[in-house]
């Protein structure tokens, strides 16, 4: 069963947000017409802007999606280190979906990217990455203030009441943050790095942020 809008969740029903891009575009034709071709230009440019934000967002989470992540990877406007990279993934999801039906699972999906995005550092990111896998993107910060803050989003997500939207529901994540000092690798292969704590942080039990240390090479893990 699934309630009428998010309720303690967040995000209520209602009218959906005008469509600024139709707008902008209808307003550059009107504008257009008249020969008015700098204000038309204008609308356009604004028409152009939001076209352009939306095809670097995800639909379901409204977080940053796979093209802008790998356009920062990829790209040649990429951070330098001080970077961390963490990988999340959704403990268990399937069996969320399989209880409780595809459509909780959506609203799971995108109540877990709002707490990702809580108190990220400036020029700070997160992007669905893919299906229930997330990447925060922490430019600027050294090894343990983003072990901090990776640490902090993993217990946010623990501690948030998911009762209020359906009972008994529990949801934790499990992540792997790879962090670079000047000097070291490119962001695929930190995100890589990450990948391989992922699987660390889910083989030591889940609900857990998987982490090289700065002296040596162990892996450590935080848990409540
Ligand atoms: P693990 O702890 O090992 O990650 O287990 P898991 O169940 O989370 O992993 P698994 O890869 O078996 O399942 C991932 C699930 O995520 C399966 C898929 O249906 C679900 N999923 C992926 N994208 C979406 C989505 O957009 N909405 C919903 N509701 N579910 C999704
Ligand atoms: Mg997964
Ligand atoms: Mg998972």
């Amino acid at each position: 069963m699934v309630a009428e809008g998010e309720g303690a969740l967040g995000r209520t029903a209602g009218p959906p947000p005008p469509d600024l891009l139709r707008l902008h575009e209808a307003i550059a034709g009107l504008f257009a017409t008249q020969g008015d071709w700098r204000r038309a230009y204008q609308h356009l440019r604004s028409a152009l802007e939001i076209a352009r934000d939306g095809s670097l967002r995800d639909p379901l989470t409204s977080s940053y999606n796979r093209r802008y992540l790998d356009e920062r990877l990829y790209g040649p406007f990429t951070d330098r280190p001080p970077l961390g990279i963490a990988l999340i993934d959704l403990d268990r999801f399937k069996g969320v979906n399989d209880t409780y039906g595809h459509l909780v699972g959506d609203r799971v999906l995108r109540r877990v990217a709002d707490l990702l995005q809580e108190d990220l550092p400036p020029g700070g990111f997160c992007a669905r990455y893919g299906g229930e896998e997330f990447v925060l993107w922490l430019p600027g910060i050294d090894a343990g203030a983003a072990i901090q803050l990776v640490e902090s989003a993993r217990l946010r997500v623990a501690r948030h009441p998911w009762s209020e939207l359906q009972p008994g529901l529990r949801v934790t994540i499990s992540a792997g943050l790879a962090h670079e000092t000047p000097g070291a690798g490119t962001p695929e292969r930190q995100l890589r790095r990450a990948d391989t704590l992922l699987y660390a942080a889910k083989r030591a039990g889940r609900n857990k942020v998987a982490y090289h240390d700065a002296q040596t090479t162990h892996l450590i893990t935080h848990s409540e």
